[in-house]
């Protein structure tokens, strides 16, 4: 890890990438900002959009409480200022997919102020970005330019769905950091429940505005790249967007603020339009809407309604339950992980009768090793994993009562996979019991010395690495089923003879 700022090396000396992302999440509800019509993802085009959204001359929007409940929220899970008092304006422009003319907006009172969120950069040390704004506002329909050769039809299912957009502050300093704090945002919202996060669905993508400068230099122009829909193109946005600007400056150029696109062809970014000036779009506060007042029950109440979050949890694993922060880390990345490794361990304890701190690593040791490498194999979530959470603490509790080695636990376990079946009647059925008995081994053990008296005298004139023999031969002998740990101390006092 490193504490040195990430620098482009140009020709003439090295320059420094600033960062801003503006970051557009569609907020989870089952209706949209100012209509009742539906939001779910996938329906026929045009089956979704009551008349506010088709904008009929007359209608009159009403703001959907569910959409200013979750921008609160969110507010709250980052630290921010929640705005009692905010409003919406019109953002005035003519495109064929926004039937209004204008997007209901909140440019001049936005629901919340400046916050922030923690990132841990991979190779690069954990920062704090600064959140500038969060406001609500209505996404636009779609255009749909291949479903016929010459025409472009619109589909407005998605006009009127509310959107919030997250503006972070310029503090943003690398690729690593940019594609950390998306992964960082993304986790937040899926923890506070505002947004599903879905990068490929578009429920949650990203404008990437990149500008470089000197080390310590003021701030140069910038450009912004829109629309980046992967934590991995929003990297390479930013990569290939700030090269592109020092090979211009360097070659005696000057950078233009544009808008631009993102190619993941060629990992590039494009020309689209020049930035149209903020005035442009004739801002103005919406005639058919009241200013929106929230009282101090209501944001008390959204506050009470927060889930542990992303960062207290990870502090958490590693203070109370002894985890590293690097598993604590990946357990908490996901908020259905965490909840099943806490339902995993809670019944695990309550099994035992052990405490969390003594279970917390075996849990852990398994729910990162050997369940994710089934997912990944079964190719699901961990919603979708072929055990329960009870059932692998039963697992489990047999592995601390030592009814299973580890080597058995994993035999045990890809049976519970295949069959369904749980770990008792697997261990029952198929006999894979431990074999602690001291009688049992020692017999073995005798069967083995006996036959390899040679090896005896080898082991007993200094070839110690023959004791890895002996305990194989035994092992074998056991079918796998010895207590390991019980196989070696017997197996000690026998060859000490
Ligand atoms: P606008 O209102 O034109 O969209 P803002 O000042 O609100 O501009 O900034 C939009 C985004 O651009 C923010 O995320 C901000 O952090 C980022 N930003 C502003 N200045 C720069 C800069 N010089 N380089 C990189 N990003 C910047
Ligand atoms: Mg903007």
């Amino acid at each position: 890890m490193s504490d040195a700022p990430f620098t482009i090396r140009g020709t003439t000396g090295d320059w420094e990438i600033v960062v801003g992302l503006e970051v557009h999440a569609q907020v989870t509800a089952k209706s949209k900002l100012f209509s009742g019509a539906a939001t779910a993802f996938g329906a026929a085009p045009n089956t979704q959009v009551s008349l506010v959204d088709a904008a009929m001359p007359g209608m009159l929007p009403v703001l959907n409480g569910e959409c200013v409940r979750q921008a609160v929220r969110t507010g709250l899970a980052l630290d921010a200022e929640i705005h009692r008092i905010s409003r919406f304006d019109r953002k005035n422009y003519f495109y064929a997919d926004l039937p209004q003319g204008y997007q209901i907006s909140q440019l001049y009172h936005p629901i919340v102020g400046e916050g922030h969120l923690d990132i841990e950069p991979e190779g690069e040390a954990p920062k704090r970005v600064g959140i500038e704004r969060l406001h609500l506002e209505q996404d636009a329909g779609k255009s749909v330019h291949d479903a016929h050769p010459a025409m472009t039809f619109v589909d407005l299912n998605r006009s009127g769905c509310a959107l919030m957009e997250i503006v972070s502050k310029p503090d943003i300093r690398s690729p690593a950091q940019a594609g950390a704090y998306v992964r960082a945002l993304r986790s937040l919202l899926r923890y506070v429940g505002s947004c599903d996060g879905n990068m490929e669905e578009g429920s949650m993508r990203a404008d990437v505005n990149v500008s470089v400068r000197r080390p310590g230099a003021a701030f140069g122009t910038r450009t912004e790249t829109k629309n980046v829909n992967s934590v991995r193109f929003v990297m390479a946005a930013v990569e290939a967007e700030a090269r592109r600007q020092v090979d211009v400056l360097e070659a005696g150029g000057t950078i233009v603020q544009e808008t631009r696109l993102f190619d993941p062809d060629r990992m590039t970014t494009r020309p689209m339009r020049s930035k149209a000036a903020a005035h442009d779009y004739r801002y103005f506060p919406d005639p058919d809407l009241l200013p929106v007042e929230l009282s101090e029950t209501f944001v008390a109440d959204c506050a009470a309604s927060l889930p542990e979050l992303p960062v207290a949890k990870r502090s958490r694993y590693v203070e109370a339950l002894g985890l590293t922060p690097y598993d604590a880390a990946v357990l908490t990345a996901e908020r259905e992980t965490a909840d099943w490794f806490e339902a995993l361990l809670a019944d695990l304890v309550r099994r035992t009768g052990k405490p969390a701190t003594e279970l917390a690593k075996p849990a852990s040791n398994w729910v990162t090793g050997e369940l994710f490498a089934v997912l990944k194999r079964t190719g699901g979530g961990i919603e979708a994993s072929p055990v329960s959470p009870e059932g692998a603490a039963e697992l489990l509790a047999l592995v601390a009562d030592r009814t299973l080695s580890g080597s058995l636990a994993k035999q045990v376990f890809e049976a519970m996979v295949e069959t369904g079946d749980s770990a008792a009647a697997i261990v029952d059925a198929r006999g894979l019991r431990q074999v602690s008995d001291t009688g049992a081994i020692d017999a073995a053990i005798a069967g083995i010395l006996a036959a390899n008296t040679d090896k005896i005298a080898e082991y007993r004139g200094g070839k110690d690495k023959l004791f890895g023999f002996f305990v194989g031969q035994t092992m074998r002998a056991m079918a796998g089923k010895a207590d390991p740990a019980v196989v070696n101390d017997r197996l000690k006092t026998a060859l000490a003879g």
